[in-house]
């Protein structure tokens, strides 16, 4: 450090306008910037204290990261909007199915509604399941099968 100590101006001091020129030293492996003993050495403590920090910041994020499973969360996300999905399509072809104001005694018809109460009922089925503690709405409708 003592190798490369120049007399100027330390960069911090500045405001204190002294105008001798006093010894200084380059912040060698920072920011370079010249800087009287005291100065340096402050300045040190903060860079030693930031990489301390900077350490403690990494390792605790690790830590955190080790904990979450970034994979499992996109799956589950995925699965939820695959589940959304599915709900939203299941509901427009009901709410279309049960719009049809008029009776249409075509086979067609009827095994479209068997179709769809079927999907309903496994739709319960598997709510009831995912559920643990399934909701009244759900156990009314199991009732009044
Ligand atoms: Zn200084
Ligand atoms: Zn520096």
């Amino acid at each position: 450090m003592s190798e490369v100590s120049l007399s100027g101006q330390c960069e911090l001091c500045v405001h204190q306008s002294t105008p001798i020129p006093i010894r200084v030293f380059p912040c060698l492996y920072h920011c370079k910037k010249m800087l009287c003993i005291s100065h340096l050495s402050e300045h040190d403590q903060y860079l030693e204290k930031q990489l301390h920090l900077q350490k403690q910041l990494a390792n605790l994020w690790e830590n955190y990261q080790t904990r979450f499973n970034e994979d499992k969360w996109q799956k589950e996300l995925d699965k939820l909007k695959n589940k959304l999905e599915k709900y939203r399509q299941l509901k427009e072809a009901i709410n279309h199915v049960l719009g049809i104001n008029q009776f249409n005694d075509s086979m067609e018809d009827n095994d479209k509604f068997q179709r769809l109460m079927q999907t309903v009922q496994d739709a319960i089925r598997e709510e009831d399941q995912t559920n643990v503690v399934p909701s009244k709405f759900y156990y009314s409708i199991e009732k009044s099968k």
